[in-house]
C-alpha cells in the first residue's frame, strides 16, 4: 500500500482547468472518497494517480517516489470503473486472469491468488460464466476481484456502482467498505453521491470547479462544513439557507432576513457578525410550534412522505425551506411556524 500525495496538481484540457493546483495527501490504507458535482474535475485527478492522464503542471508521489510521468503499468495501482470492464468472450476466471498476464508468477501461484480474490468477493460459482451471463452487480464483483487479485499497491474507483439499482449499491457498499478493510489498501473512490461518501470514506474530500475545498472524516464535512458549497453539497435532505445580515439591537443579536420583515434572534455570543451573509440550519434541526414563540412563518409546497418521517418543503422568500417532522397531519397550503435550533446553526 502506498501513500499518495498531489502537489499543485494541475490538468487542462485547451483553456479549461479540470484540475486546478491541487494538494492532496492519501494517507496509507486509507479510504479516500472524492465527492463533488459533475465536472468538477474527480474523474480527472483519478486519471492521473493512475498515470492515465499526464498533468499539465504538479506532482505525484507515492510513498515519496515522484510518479509523475511513470507509465501506468509500473504504478502498481488497479482501478475499477462505472461499467465493469470485462472481455465479453472470456469466462470470469479468464479475465480474472488478465491481470496476472504480465507478472512473474507460476501457474501455481496465479490460481492460488484468483482463487483467494474469488473467495473474498463470494464469486467462486461465477467463474465459469461469461460475462452476459452475470447481473450488473455480479459483473462489478468479477471488475473488482480482477483488479484485487493483482495486489495493487493503490486500489482507484471511478463511480462503480453509479449504474446500479438502489438496493445493490447498498449492499455493494458494505462489500466494497469490508473488503478494503480487509486488504487495507490506499483506496481512492470517485463518487457524486454523498450519501455513498458519507457511508464509506474514512476520509471525504469535497471537491469543486477543480479544486479540494475541504477534507475531513464524514462527520467533520457533516458538522463542521467550512463553505457554504460544502454545506448545500453535503446532507440529505439538504442544508437550508437564508440571506441575509446580522444586527445587533439593544444587546439582542437578530438575524434580518433579506426581502422579508422577518427577524430571527439569535444567541448572545455572537462573533465577526458583520461578515456573515447566510444562515444555514439542516432541515432535522427546526421544528415546527405552535405558540408565538417561533421564527419564520411557512406555507407548504411539498410533503414527502418517507414512511417513518415526511419532509416539509415550505416556499420562502423565492427559496425552498426543507423541515423534517412525524406528524403526517399536515397539507399542501397550511401554513406552519417554526423554531430553529440556534445551538445548531451555522453562518456562511
Ligand atoms: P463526472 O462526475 O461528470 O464524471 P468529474 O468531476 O469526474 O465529472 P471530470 O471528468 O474530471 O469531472 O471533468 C472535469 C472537467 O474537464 C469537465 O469540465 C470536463 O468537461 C473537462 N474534461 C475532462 N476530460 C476532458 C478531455 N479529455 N477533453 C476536454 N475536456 C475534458
Amino acid at each position: 500500500m502506498a501513500k499518495i500525495e498531489l502537489k499543485n496538481l494541475t490538468k487542462q484540457f485547451g483553456d479549461k482547468f479540470a484540475v486546478k493546483d491541487q494538494n492532496l495527501i492519501v494517507n496509507q490504507g486509507e479510504f479516500l472518497i472524492l465527492l463533488g458535482p459533475s465536472g468538477c474535475g474527480k474523474t480527472t485527478t483519478l486519471n492521473c494517480i493512475a498515470g492515465l492522464e499526464i498533468p499539465s503542471s504538479g506532482e505525484i508521489f507515492f510513498n515519496n517516489n515522484d510518479v509523475t510521468n511513470d507509465p501506468p503499468h509500473s504504478r502498481n495501482v488497479a482501478m475499477v470503473f462505472q461499467s465493469a470492464l470485462l472481455y465479453p468472450h472470456l469466462n470470469c476466471k479468464q479475465n480474472i486472469l488478465m491481470s496476472l498476464k504480465k507478472t512473474n508468477l507460476s501457474d501455481d501461484q496465479k490460481e492460488q491468488r484468483i482463487s483467494e480474490s474469488a473467495s473474498i468477493l463470494n464469486i467462486k460459482e461465477l467463474m465459469h460464466k461469461k460475462p452476459h451471463q452475470l447481473s450488473g452487480g455480479e459483473r462489478q464483483r468479477v471488475a473488482t476481484a480482477k483488479a484485487i487479485v493483482r495486489q495493487p499497491d493503490v486500489f482507484l474507483l471511478d463511480e462503480p456502482m453509479a449504474a446500479l439499482d438502489a438496493a445493490l449499491r447498498q449492499t455493494l457498499r458494505s462489500e466494497l467498505v469490508n473488503l478494503q478493510k480487509k486488504l487495507n489498501t490506499t483506496t481512492v473512490f470517485v463518487t457524486h453521491d454523498q450519501v455513498e461518501a458519507m457511508t464509506m470514506g474514512d476520509r471525504i474530500a469535497v471537491m469543486n470547479d477543480g479544486k479540494v475545498e475541504q477534507i475531513g472524516t464524514p462527520i467533520e464535512i457533516y458538522n463542521k462544513p467550512k463553505t457554504k458549497f460544502v454545506a448545500g453539497f453535503v446532507g440529505s435532505p439538504p442544508m437550508n439557507f437564508l440571506n441575509g445580515k446580522i444586527t445587533n439591537k439593544d444587546g439582542n443579536y437578530l438575524f434580518e432576513v433579506n426581502s422579508t420583515m422577518d427577524n430571527i434572534l439569535l444567541n448572545k455570543d455572537m462573533k465577526d457578525i458583520n461578515n456573515y451573509r447566510t444562515l444555514a440550519f439542516r432541515p432535522q434541526h427546526a421544528s415546527i410550534v405552535n405558540d408565538n414563540n417561533y421564527d419564520l412563518e411557512l406555507k407548504i409546497y411539498g410533503i414527502e412522505n418517507l414512511g417513518k418521517e415526511l419532509i416539509i418543503i415550505c416556499e420562502y422568500n423565492n427559496d425552498k425551506i426543507r423541515i423534517i417532522t412525524e406528524n403526517p397531519n399536515y397539507k399542501i397550503n397550511d401554513l406552519i411556524k417554526i423554531k430553529i435550533n440556534k445551538n445548531k446553526i451555522l453562518f456562511f
